[in-house]
């Protein structure tokens, strides 16, 4: 019998920051190394707040996937004195390459804007730090065992939630831990089906959807055409601020069958962020990590991140020049919670008219910008200017790369019998609560919403 002591330094009771130690008595590993994000990050700056343990005692830092919810403080453990391995699915690594870097330059801006909306945790690592960190960043391909010290193995799944997203699979003893990451909203445009893992006794899942269902698959592809055609007749803006990872790809993805197969008129489009055009280059050399749809689209000769009409705007000044364009157009642009990025600007300048349609397709955190549009407030302050909202406001739910309550449960059930205890993380009390009553009540699974920072023993 060994025992594992497991702590969660954030993301227990909150979305953002997802940050797990696991100790035995020969190692220390961390899954996630996440910053706090919206409101979570008000009250609480952790991106000054020291590591309640010693980065230079971790081992092995293992890294789900390259949301900066899940990566965005590795430079920090890293400047801190960590110099033990990271280890992710390879197109983790490059995504978080870039993500991290772009950190960087997010931080310098927030500096010098002040006031730009919500605040997000401001960063104190440099471009060495993030060298540093990929000098320590192997890669590890799904179902690959890692073998580490004292029989314990390790094995990533594919979690269909973002390219190159991973559950971790940790054997240790006679026993065997699954930490999801995030869950991806299978079936999703371009990704593989989240992954049924055999034999797990203790889960650790994500609970963002926790308490909510999102439309159905066919309903968002509907849907997403009903707002693009309306535009079209109103000769309107479509403004969609959406995550530069995955979510910007589906939409593309998307838009490519309705331009390609005459669904819709022709109507520019443009991708101006910086950050999404960077991945979206990743996105290309891991076409084998497409589930079968879109490997065969691929394969039949269409490029499906390429159609006519399409703008990648990279330079400001590009960026600035895609308001002298005609209307009707559509605009996908970062940050995907209107918390900064270059969307801001296309909000100052559009939502005020009655044309516009505003498109959230994501996750809003409690106290970010695009919570309060996603609510339905009429006025906002978006660059320090108050912007009256007159725009339509559409919430497509059913992007999410998040699975749904349903989807959660289901994952759960289809674990089978082996599951021993569940530890529901990463979401806000009402989402992890409203999950952990309904898995004991229909499964009489033994699952709870754990605390931040309380350490508790498992045996393996
Ligand atoms: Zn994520």
């Amino acid at each position: 019998m060994k025992t594992v002591k497991l702590t969660f330094h954030g993301g227990g009771r909150t979305v953002t920051g997802s940050n797990f130690l696991l100790e035995t008595e020969t190692q220390k590993i961390l899954i996630d190394c996440g910053l706090l994000q919206g409101e979570a990050a008000e009250k609480e700056d952790t991106g000054e707040k020291p590591f309640p343990y010693d980065p230079r005692s971790i081992d092995i830092l293992f890294v789900t996937h390259a949301h900066l919810d899940h990566v965005g403080r590795i430079p920090v453990l890293v400047r801190d004195g960590f110099h033990g391995t990271i280890y992710s699915t390879p197109p983790t690594k490059d995504i978080a390459e870039v993500i991290l870097a772009d950190g960087i330059h997010v931080a310098a801006s927030h500096q010098h804007n002040g006031n730009d909306g919500k605040k997000e945790t401001p960063l104190s690592y440099d471009e060495a730090d993030v060298r540093t960190a990929m000098e320590l960043w192997k890669t590890l391909p799904y179902h690959e065992p890692l073998d580490l010290k004292d029989g314990m193995r390790v094995m990533f799944w594919d979690s269909g939630h973002i390219l190159g997203s991973a559950m971790i699979e940790i054997a240790y003893g006679e026993k065997k831990m699954l930490v999801t990451g995030d869950l991806g909203n299978s079936p999703a445009p371009l990704l593989h089906d989240t992954e049924i893992v055999p034999d797990v006794n203790y889960l650790v899942m994500e609970s963002v959807y926790g308490d909510r269902n999102h439309e159905g698959v066919t309903e968002r592809k509907e849907k997403f055409k009903d707002v693009i055609e309306d535009t079209i007749a109103k000769k309107g803006v479509l403004v969609i601020p959406a995550f530069s990872i995955e979510r910007t790809q589906e939409l593309l993805f998307e838009l490519n069958e309705f331009v390609e197969h005459r669904i819709i008129l022709p109507i520019p489009v443009f991708v101006d962020s910086p950050l999404a055009i960077k991945v979206t280059e990743i996105y290309k050399h891991y076409e084998n990590y497409f589930n079968a749809n879109a490997r065969h689209i691929i394969k039949s000769g269409d490029d499906i991140f390429q159609f006519p009409n399409l703008c990648f705007t990279f330079g400001a000044r590009e960026s600035i020049g895609i308001k002298k364009v005609p209307v009707p157009k559509v605009i996908i642009a970062g940050s995907g919670m209107s918390n900064g990025g270059r969307v801001v600007y296309h909000e100052r300048n559009y939502l005020s008219d009655p044309s516009t349609t505003l498109l959230l397709v994501g996750f809003q955190a409690v106290g970010t910008p695009g919570r309060a549009l996603a609510t339905g407030e009429k006025t906002i302050s978006i660059l320090g200017e108050r912007v009256s909202v007159r725009a339509r406001v559409e919430n497509i739910r059913g992007y999410s790369a998040h699975k749904d309550s349903d989807g959660l449960f289901g994952f759960v059930e289809a674990m089978g019998d082996s599951l021993e205890k569940i530890f529901v993380v990463q979401g806000e009390p009402k989402s992890a609560l409203f999950l952990v009553q309904r898995l004991r009540d229909n499964l009489g699974s033994n699952a709870v919403s754990p605390e931040d920072n309380k350490m508790i023993e498992l045996e393996f």
